[in-house]
């Protein structure tokens, strides 16, 4: 007796393990768990301070201390760019010789120098972007991950909400290529496994992944890492000014990222829904436009409203 009861508590272990070794996906396919089943993965996903969220402009703060960011070089063209995929998204990262690019100000405390950068999209151009502004989704969405200088790796910083600064940058279409993306997509069918890496024919100096002007308009809230483990240690900035692609580019995102081998399907959409603000507030370097005279013009046509309801109502 007593000895089956031990095997039912070793098989019951076995399969308590199978359970926390499963693996993450977007679509639950594959005995993965989905996004809504993270948590059981990953306990940090079931968190107060998770990202990606939806934006309303209209409820962000007005903050003075967003300044402007200083960018230090991002217009280094770096000579021995590599990309890789980590079977979730298009990752490109740096030969760790080099001196990093790195951001300082935009309202960060310190330094924080480039890790990687990575790409979220959708199965159309309709929904692909992490963050929403105003429920509506980008195409997709570039993420730029800089860890804070005071940390020598990212395993020191894990468990410090000021560990990583990302930048998140909305990508819609345009009617033609970004020719600053040729070269890593041109590249995308030559990884095709969880971890490898190819290198980039070209310069791709990270200036590329930032619009052209208003880098100074962003929006500022604490948030987490939008895949499992989830850990709430990012300080999201999210710009307002995106960039473009062509549909051409966004579907080869679609279709010829295989990130589980050569016979594996593609990389179809790989964006977590967004998640709940709970208790934060989302700030904003956006100055309040002086709205004096359409304020009274609003109360004049609120009084007029109020009082034509009360008209019916007697
Ligand atoms: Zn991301």
């Amino acid at each position: 007796m007593a000895l089956s009861s031990y095997f039912v508590a070793f098989i019951s272990l076995i399969a308590l393990a199978a359970s926390e070794g499963a693996t993450w996906s977007y679509t639950g396919d594959h005995d993965t768990k989905a996004p809504a089943d993270w948590p059981s993965v990953a306990p940090l996903c079931g968190g107060n301070s998770q990202s990606p969220i939806n934006i309303i402009p209209s409820e962000a703060d007005y903050d003075d201390d967003l300044t402007a960011f200083t960018f230090t070089n991002y217009d280094k063209e770096n000579p021995a760019t590599f990309y890789a995929s980590n079977a979730h998204a298009l990752k490109v990262t740096f030969n760790t010789s080099q001196e990093m690019p790195s951001i300082s100000g935009g309202g960060l405390v310190g330094t924080y120098r480039f890790m990687q950068l990575h790409i979220h999209h959708g199965k159309s151009s309709a929904k692909g972007s992490e963050h929403t502004i105003n429920a509506m989704h980008y195409a997709a969405e570039l993420h730029l991950v800089h860890l804070n200088n005071k940390y020598a790796t990212f395993e020191d910083s894990l468990g410090n909400s000021d560990a990583l600064a990302v930048l998140g940058i909305m990508i819609e279409v345009g009617e033609e290529d970004n020719a600053n993306f040729s070269s890593l997509i041109a590249a995308i069918p030559e990884v095709t496994e969880d971890g490898s890496m190819a290198e980039m024919t070209g310069k791709f100096p990270l200036r590329a992944c930032l619009p052209e002007d208003d880098l100074d308009v962003y929006y500022r809230y604490p948030g987490s890492l939008t895949t499992p483990d989830c850990n709430e240690i990012v300080q999201w900035t999210v710009l307002k000014e995106p960039i473009y692609w062509s549909e051409a580019q966004l579907q080869a995102l679609r279709t010829k990222l295989l990130v589980g081998g050569a016979d594996s399907d593609p990389l179809l959409l790989n964006f977590r829904p967004v998640q709940p603000l709970k208790s934060r507030k989302v700030k904003t370097s956006m100055k309040p436009v002086d709205d004096g005279a359409s304020g009274v013009a609003f109360s004049f046509i609120t009084m007029a409203t109020m009082l034509l309801s009360a008209l019916f109502l007697m």
